[in-house]
Order: structure tokens, then sequence, then C-alpha cells
């Protein structure tokens, strides 16, 4: 059976420039694993990519229509919007009778299934959740000429006009599932990601990672002897030196989570490699991220999310403040300076939890870095459907949603003042993002000392966050100002940039 699994073009608004995780970056390998589970089965499977190679529809058409595939997968991506050129893609392939079967499958489908099969009748089916058995299952029931309908893991149309689908349980043991195949443009990118576990051991209320897996979800490992099979696999075929666990979660709960990693360690020691990871402040451990770092880790994402114990309750993280500054100091003594994650603006903020949070990171040594402060000076809570704070949210009336669009809620900040602070901030970053674009991404050299300059604009950036912050906890509102100073802040940054 042909099938042809198609990652789509994506357009992100300049607005959502900034704007974290339509998609997990755990779903890069979701085609990969999609088409190692088909290809073991003896299909014949094409991976397109639309997005990293650049494609148009156009192009995309003319492979599909002559590879004539009998199922046609999209990996499907959300764009802040409803896909309306994705929806008419697909009504053209279908009406054109170059495939019999379009499926979706990805975090987004699974979250929204019933509006997407609402709104694009081209799209016979959508894998919900864990994809690769199901996936395998479909191609199986479509070459038999079984109806597929009743496979668990699938979301069709009933007879009803209704939605239906039941969730397949997850698979138990990851090492049996076929390494992800990975095209020319994955190895593209500056690091090989790879991934060595699923789901989370978290409950976090913004996460929508438990949520894709579906009820049950936990963390589940690939054992560190399966993984390194797989780096093996990659240094032999390829030669790649540096790699990127995709994971969630790099650590498994406690103790034994811990063990994992150093065993883990123990075996990429002698590989001479880098490689980055993602975690939970908890699971730092002075003694594992030694090992790690022996073993050629050299950067990390932790989720920090806050400098206040009450927000980090709010968020459910389940973490500390206390947590936050000793994973901090552990990582810097290992010379680890880490990316963070940071929830500035949540719906139920106050002025203080502001003004605690901003206190946080300055005493952290968290806003020396431009594209860091920029980051933590902005991010506010983006409330995606199938998450807790969605729901939370929606009981409360507290959420609007576009009517194309009803996948993601805006939530109404219960302080006017942090609503005025965060659009601030959001529009003098946005602005600050789009003009150093081309530099961020190798496009234009950078300019004749751009550290200097960078530290300038940090410093611009940081002012006027503090400056607003103050003026409104001083009972001054600053809403009517927001166009000037945001003006003033661009001329300022031409100025500095200017050469
Ligand atoms: S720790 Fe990270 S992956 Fe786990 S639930 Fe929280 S946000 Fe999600």
């Amino acid at each position: 059976m042909k099938i042809l699994l198609l990652e789509h073009p994506r357009q992100i608004e300049a607005e959502r420039c900034n704007d974290i995780a339509n998609t997990p970056l755990s779903s890069c390998l979701n085609t990969g694993y999609a088409a190692a589970a088909l290809k073991s089965r003896g299909h014949e499977v094409v991976i397109v990519e639309g997005y990293m190679d650049n494609l148009s529809y156009t192009q995309i058409e003319n492979t599909i229509s002559s590879f004539k595939p009998d199922i046609l997968g999209v990996h499907m991506v959300y764009h802040w919007q409803t896909d309306s050129s994705l929806y008419s893609f697909l009504e053209m392939v279908k009406d054109s009778g170059f495939t019999n079967h379009i499926t979706v499958y990805g975090f987004y489908p699974t979250i929204a299934c019933t509006d997407i099969l609402g709104e694009c009748p081209a799209i016979d089916s959508i894998i919900v959740g864990e994809h690769e058995v199901t996936f395998t299952e479909l191609a199986e029931a479509i070459s038999n000429d079984i109806c597929p309908d009743n496979l668990p893991g699938l979301a069709v149309h009933d007879r009803t006009g209704g939605i239906k689908y039941t969730r397949r349980p997850l698979v138990t043991d990851l090492d049996t599932l076929p390494f992800p195949v990975r095209t020319e443009a994955l190895y593209q990118i500056p690091e090989v990601n790879i991934l060595g576990s699923r789901g989370c051991y978290g409950r976090c209320t913004f996460c929508y990672i438990n949520p894709f897996y579906g009820y049950g979800s936990h963390w589940r490992g690939r054992s560190p002897e399966n993984i390194i099979r797989e780096i093996d696999m990659i240094i032999d075929e390829r030669g790649i030196s540096k790699f990127y666990f995709t994971d969630p979660n790099f650590f498994g709960p406690g103790q034994s989570g811990q063990l994992r990693a150093r065993r883990l360690a123990t075996l990429l020691k002698s590989r001479n490699i880098t490689f980055g990871i993602e975690g939970r402040v908890n699971d730092i451990d002075d003694e594992t991220i030694g090992a790690l770092v022996g073993a050629g880790l050299r950067h990390i994402l932790v989720g920090l999310e806050s400098g206040r114990d009450s927000s980090l309750k709010r968020l459910n993280k389940m973490t500390t403040v206390a947590q936050n500054e000793e994973a901090l100091r552990i990582l810097r003594r290992h010379n680890i300076e880490p990316n963070i994650g940071f929830i500035m603006f949540e719906p139920d903020s106050k002025l203080n939890d502001i003004r605690v949070n901003f206190e946080f990171l300055k005493k952290n040594k968290l806003l020396n870095n431009l594209s860091v402060t920029a980051n933590v000076l902005y991010h506010h809570q983006i409330v995606l459907k199938g998450t807790p704070a969605f729901e939370h949210l929606q009981r409360e009336k507290r959420l609007t949603s576009k009517p194309t669009c009803t996948y993601e809620g805006e939530a109404t900040f219960v302080d006017l003042n942090v609503s005025t602070l965060s659009s601030l901030m959001r529009q003098v970053t946005n602005c600050l993002f789009d003009r150093m674009d081309e530099i961020w991404g190798c496009r234009v050299p950078e300019p004749p000392n751009a550290q200097e300059r960078y530290l300038r604009i940090n410093s611009l950036l940081v002012k006027i966050f503090e400056d607003n912050l103050t003026l409104m906890e001083s009972g001054m509102e600053i809403g009517h100002d927001i166009s000037l100073i945001v003006n003033q802040f661009e001329k300022e940054f031409d100025k500095i940039l200017s050469y």
C-alpha cells in the first residue's frame, strides 16, 4: 500500500512570532515514527517536508498527483487560526482523486478532532493520541477493504453526523517501536532530534502533553541501551555528533529516573557527542547533571514558570521557588546556563505577582541576555483546548475564542494593570523580534560590537518593564501611552542597532 506523509506548510502570523508551542517539540518526530511503523509492515512510504523544505502547495500537489497514495497522512499543526489553505488543498486533492483516504495526526487534531472533522469534509479520519499502532491498523484495514470506522484511536463521523472514537491503550514498551525515519531536512538542523521518552509525570495546568496521550498518561522511557542503538546508527550513517532530546521531560520520576539518566550518561560518554535536554527543576540533581555534562550535555531548558510559590501552586507545577533556585545553582556549578520557561503573565496574576516575578529574575541573573530577557518579560499563559487551564477558565466564563478557531481561548486577566503591562510587553517584544529576526536567523551578519549593542537593548527592555510596573504600582494608568512607549522603543532600538 502506498502512503504519503505530509508535513504541511506553516504560516505563522508576525503577531505570534514568539508565542511558544503551537505544537510541542516532541511532535517533530511524529511523522518519522509513523513512517517507520508503516514501513515495518511492508508499506511504501514517502515523506513530504512541506514546512522544512519550504514547499508550495503546487509543488506538494505535483508529488501527490504522481505518487497517488492510497492514504494521505497529514501531520497537522496548529497555526494560531483555522488553517483554511490546508483545508482547501485537501479538498482539491480529494476532488481530483489523488487519494482515497485522508487521515491526520498530531497534537492539534487529537484535541480538536471534532472541530476539524466538521470543518474539512475531505478529512476521512483523525488518529487520536499516540499514532503508530492506529496508523498501521488503518493501513491494514484499508488494504483489506475493511471499514476502519471502529478502530480504537481513530475518530470518524458516525451515522448521525456526530464524531465517534475511543482511545487506544498506550504503547507500554517504547523499545518495541522501530526507530523513526529521518528525512534529509531533519539532518540539516544544527542538532539531530531524538526522543528518549514520552509523556510526563507532571500535571501542569497549561500543558497538553498528557491530555494528548489521554487518560492514564504517564512518563514512559526508552531503555538507555535502545537509545544508544539509535544514536550509534545515526553516528555510523551520518557522522552526526550533535543531538537534542525532544522529550517533554528527559527525566523519569524519582530515583529510578535519576539512575536511568546516569546509565544513559555512562553509555553516551564514549560516543564523543554533545546534546541538549528539557526537564523539570525538581529533577536537577547534582550528581546526575555532573554525569550528563561529562557525557556531552551542553544545554538544557527548565520550566521555572514563576518566581512565586502561590503562582507555581496555581499552575500545579508541583515545584517551589526554592527548587527553581537550587536547579539554577546546580546547573551553573556545572557551567550550564539554562534556557528557561517562564510565564510572566497568568490570567490570575496580580501586580504584586508580577513584581515578585521580576525581582526573582533580577536576583537570579536571568535578565542579562537579550533573547532570554525578551522571552521572560513577555510570555503570557497560552490557553489551549484540552488543558486543565482551558477547562477551568471556560467554566469560569473567562475565555473568549475566535469563531474561526475554538482551539485557543483568550483569557481575561483578573487585574487590568496586568493586562495592560502584558499588552505593552507583547508589542515591544514583537517589535524587537521582528527587527532581530534576520540577525538571529543568521540571514544577515551581526553588527560590529554586537554584544555591547545587545546589552544596551537588553537594559532598555528591562527599564521599560520596571518603569511601567513602578508607575502602575503608584496608581498611575499607562493604557493610553502604550503606542507612544512602543514608538519610543522602536526609535531607541534603531539608534542602538544602526551601523
Ligand atoms: S513539567 Fe513540562 S511536560 Fe510535564 S506537565 Fe509540566 S509543562 Fe508539561
